[in-house]
């Protein structure tokens, strides 16, 4: 058994996926921004109109970015890490 970690995001299969792919997250995190008008540029929605902002994906992605710079700090905290600086 492995001790469950407090960042582990298994819970949370698409914000497991972002940060499996390297780059995804920081495309998401660029697209999906407020149009000054309140709703997601890059969720068009043709059925329901415009996502509003955040949608669903931004949320995720948000949630994505706190796991990895929470484990960022992790590692650099172990100093055997690529951001052990
Ligand atoms: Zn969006």
């Amino acid at each position: 058994m492995t001790e469950p970690s407090p960042y582990a995001a298994d819970d949370d299969v698409l914000v497991t996926f972002m940060l499996d792919q390297p780059g995804l997250l920081d495309l998401i995190l660029s697209q999906h921004v407020d149009d000054d008008g309140g709703y997601c540029l890059a969720c068009p929605g043709p059925q329901s109109g415009r996502r509003r902002f955040p949608c669903d994906v931004r949320q995720a992605a948000d949630r994505a970015a706190r796991l990895r710079h929470a484990q960022a700090l992790e590692h650099r905290r172990d100093g055997d890490g690529p951001l052990g600086l």
